[in-house]
């Protein structure tokens, strides 16, 4: 599919909400809740003695999970730790250490990072000397590459004086701002109260420090939001001009995520709201000259993941949209989800079986998955309808040695029904998500989910739209 094509998106709002259900993200294929306890130590260890014989001085993505939040946003679904306790990022930080040593030590020398992301729950919950701390700890066991993308999520209320400076002093040059919503009114209902003069503040700062790439992360489907709050909130986002917007619809499961217990039901948007609140979104966004990128993510033109999008060079993973090649991933922290060639591997979830098993000197992982051949295969055609809008059928029968149409008969079959409400194009060369299923892509996407058909089951997914 040309460039032009690929920026192209059609909102039809009859068919969004006829396909309205939940699907998975597809940051990684197989999805994480397919990872299996038993013998994922021996399996990771093995991918990486894999790597070593095959690729060393491969670069690697490296993502670091700080838990820790002061307080607790009534929305939020992460795995994360409410605490105000500071000195329990020093105690994190020591067993991170630990963990740090354990991955060095299986790697002749020091491995190159050409990525770098520091995720949560919040990072900016350390302080200064905690986060240098943390850096340095990471620069003595790997080399950072001079052009790698280092990247931060950022929550305006908990930043300290120095911290961004501090940050652009180690290679920081790219950051994402939680916002969600900029009405004071739906701030106080989801107990995020967060000025829109202190995200300025933020933002200035982060400019004149020569950050180059500003994410902003909303989310339509909160208490009291109306599509007049969401105008208002676009108006004031669209003038700060964020190099990237994420924009997220918000799934209200308190029978899972206990925060969302707090909020009252009575007060949620309804679907037709929801909807229509996304419809104003999309196209106050595209008029504004962002360019669809794909699910829930926007960008300016000019920003790397639009370049990337027009050239075909999108990326997945466990962060979103990326831009760099598909390298191995080494995730440290609580539950954090590393990837070595066909291995996924995910750290403990609860923090003290990650403690003890660093006291053990063990790696600290519960779960894990191998890919089989079969895996690879749909992970690859997953990859590509959310990454290009389109399968080209002969290059992906070359590449992975299999006839189309007979691998993929029940797949095609399925995708049959989605062509006739226009949301793909199917013929013997290609598969192509049309303008109009480009909000639909999951859904595009999930026939090449083996486990997804055979649980048959989506219960557990998030919300398509
Ligand atoms: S949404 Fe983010 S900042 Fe808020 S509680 Fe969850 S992890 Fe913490």
């Amino acid at each position: 599919m040309h460039a032009a094509s690929l920026s192209q998106v059609v909102f039809d709002a009859g068919l969004i909400a006829r396909y309205e259900g939940s699907g998975p993200r597809y940051t990684s294929y197989p999805t994480a809740d397919r990872f299996a306890e038993g013998s994922v130590a021996e399996q990771y260890d093995q991918a990486l003695r894999l790597r070593q014989e095959a690729s060393p001085d491969a670069p690697l993505s490296l993502y670091v999970h700080i838990p820790f939040c002061d307080t607790v946003c009534y929305y939020c679904a992460c795995n994360k730790i409410a605490t105000k306790d500071r000195l329990r990022a020093d105690q994190y930080l020591d067993y991170l250490q630990k963990e740090i040593n354990l991955i060095r030590g299986r790697f002749a020398r020091a491995p190159s990072v050409s990525q770098l992301h520091l995720g949560g729950g919040t990072p900016t919950f350390l302080t200064n000397l905690q986060l240098d701390r943390l850096l340095q700890m990471l620069h003595a066991s790997f080399t950072l590459l001079p052009q790698a993308e280092c990247s931060i999520e950022i929550d305006p209320r908990r930043l300290n004086a120095g911290t961004l400076a501090l940050l652009f002093k180690h290679g920081f040059n790219r950051m994402s701002l939680g916002v969600q919503d900029l009405d004071p009114a739906v701030q106080k209902a989801v107990n995020r109260v967060q000025p829109a003069a202190l995200t300025e503040t933020v933002i200035d700062e982060a400019r004149l420090l020569g950050f180059r790439s500003i994410n902003i992360d909303l989310i339509y489907g909160l208490p009291l939001q109306s599509t007049d709050t969401m105008r208002a909130t676009l108006e004031t986002v669209l003038q700060w001009r964020p190099d990237r917007i994420a924009l997220y619809s918000y799934a209200h499961l308190p029978e899972r995520f206990m925060p969302q217990r707090r909020i009252e039901t009575a007060d949620l948007p309804s679907g037709a709201t929801k909807l229509a609140m996304l419809k104003q979104a999309v196209e106050t966004l595209l008029a504004a000259g962002y360019v669809y990128i794909g699910m829930d993510h926007f960008a300016l033109p000019e920003d790397e993941l639009a370049q990337a999008l027009a050239r075909g060079t999108l990326q997945r993973n466990f962060q979103g949209y990326a831009t760099q090649a598909d390298c191995d991933l080494i995730a440290l922290g609580v539950s954090a989800i590393s990837r070595i060639g066909k291995t996924y591997a995910q750290n403990h979830r609860v923090l003290q079986d990650y403690y003890e098993a660093l006291e053990r000197s063990e790696l600290p992982l519960s779960k894990g998955l191998t890919m089989t051949n079969d895996d690879e295969i749909r992970r690859a055609a997953i990859h590509d309808l959310l990454c290009q809008s389109e399968i080209d059928i002969p290059a992906f029968e070359k590449s992975w040695d299999i006839e189309f149409a007979q691998y993929f008969d029940k797949e095609v079959a399925q995708l049959q029904s989605l062509a006739i409400d226009g949301l793909v194009s199917l013929n013997e060369s290609e598969i192509t998500i049309t303008p109009r299923g480009r909000f639909l892509a999951r859904i595009i996407a999930m026939p090449f989910d083996r486990y997804l058909r055979e649980a048959k089951t989506h219960a557990r997914y998030s919300k398509v739209i």
